[in-house]
């Protein structure tokens, strides 16, 4: 079997945790498997070389935050093959640039196009584990890009497409995707399976488990993925695109402290008023979320909508910006607000899913703000204060905290 693993930044932050690390690819190894190692930079490696950054440079050039960035991975990569030579067994440590990751152009946020799989199957062949950056990638000026965030999850995913891979774990440090986060709800439980369009709703939703493009790419390439822990050797979550030992109604209930809220007060009630705000908002490349129209009265409306934490603040300026324009009263920004989701595929077929969620709020007396909804996801906006409170009461009123089969 060729089997891609994936290690984080916790389950690499020591010496000790590499060697374990290690042991554990070993294992595996000495079995006959082909083994393919992506890893994360070492613990909080990315943030101290931001921070780092910022300060020579408060605007640091992107192109030069990737050449810093890419360190990171180049560090553990190198530590674990040091590792894996220690305990006898032949590994190479290769970078984005060894391997020919190809990306698209764009800093700090690009996009794998290609992988070229020569080098690494070369190795294989000659019974080397195989190690490689996380998160990193080469783009047509031959320079390192990086895939955002947490984008290792989406390395392993496209080497295990790319590879025709067996299985594609993730190992992490938590035991797998839960119910709930364990740390908010204490009686959430830890899913056998889940699918691709569930675990995208809630890796988007800020579950944090997985990077959202790779369980895209992973949906879209029909990669399996295994998430589960790299300190103990309990089972973990399956990720597909059916599931079959549990269906359930609901498969988790996601808190987003994220989110912060703008609201544009007394808009002229015409045609164009939400593109021209909207556009306003694309062209400066802020993702906008949850949106809430009000109905006109006396030929004004309003408009809110959520975004992330960190373009609020520009998002309130280009707002500012183009007032005339967009031709508004006033302008208001919330960032005490916290968007809860509940996901399930089960919803698709059952009447009622919103109502109930509703209804544990109003038991709870808690208010919301806004709702929006897809198929397999209904997401309210709350004050950020009772997201904790909300996320318990909606967790039990579905009964999340125990198996049933179907
Ligand atoms: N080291 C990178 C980060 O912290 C990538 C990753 O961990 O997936 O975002
Ligand atoms: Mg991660």
């Amino acid at each position: 079997m060729l089997i891609v693993k994936k290690f984080g930044g916790t389950s690499v932050g020591t010496p000790e945790r590499i060697m374990n690390v290690a042991r554990r690819c070993v294992e595996d190894y000495n079995k006959g498997n082909d083994i393919v190692v992506v890893l994360s930079a070492m613990g909080k490696t990315t943030d101290d070389l931001i921070k780092l950054a910022h300060e020579v440079n408060p605007k640091p050039p992107k192109r030069e935050l990737d050449m810093l960035m890419t360190t990171g991975e180049q560090v553990s990569v190198a530590m674990m093959g040091m590792a894996m030579d220690a305990l006898g067994v032949r590994a190479v440590s290769l970078n984005a640039y060894q391997i020919a990751m190809h990306t698209t152009s764009t800093y700090g946020n690009a996009r794998l196009k290609r992988i070229d799989r020569e080098r690494i199957l070369h190795e294989l062949e000659d019974r080397k584990i195989v190690i490689v950056t996380g998160f990193q990638g080469i783009n047509k000026y031959d320079d390192y890009t990086t895939l955002g965030r947490g984008g290792s999850d989406t390395t392993a995913v496209a080497l295990a497409a790319a590879l025709h891979a067996d299985a594609c774990e993730i190992y992490t440090d938590v035991d797998g995707v839960y119910t709930a986060d364990p740390r908010i709800v204490p009686t959430a439980r830890k899913l056998k399976e889940i699918t691709y369009d569930e675990m995208l709703d809630l890796a988007t939703l800020g579950a944090g488990v997985l990077h959202n493009r790779s369980v895209e790419m992973a949906k879209k390439y029909g990669v399996k993925l295994v998430v589960r822990s790299s300190l103990n050797y309990s089972e973990g979550t399956m990720v597909k695109e059916e599931v079959t030992v549990e269906r359930m109604l609901i498969s988790g209930v996601a808190i987003d402290k994220n989110a912060d809220r703008v609201s544009v007060m007394g808009l002229k009630d015409r045609p164009g008023v939400a593109f021209r705000l909207f556009d306003v908002l694309a062209k400066a490349k802020i993702n906008v979320d949850v949106i809430l129209q009000s109905i006109g009265r006396e030929g004004t409306k309003d408009i809110s909508f959520t975004c992330e934490d960190e373009y609020v603040d520009e998002a309130v300026a280009v707002i500012e910006a183009n007032k005339a324009r967009l031709n508004y009263e006033s302008l208001s920004c919330d960032k005490n607000v916290a968007k809860v989701s509940i996901v399930g595929a089960g919803m698709m077929s059952n009447p009622g899913v919103a109502a109930k969620m509703f209804e544990a709020l109003y038991n709870e007396d808690i208010n919301i703000n806004m709702i929006s909804t897809s198929e397999i996801r209904v997401t309210v906006l709350i004050n950020e204060d009772d997201c904790e409170r909300a996320a318990n009461a909606i967790h039990e009123a579905f009964d999340l905290g125990r198996t049933h089969a179907m």
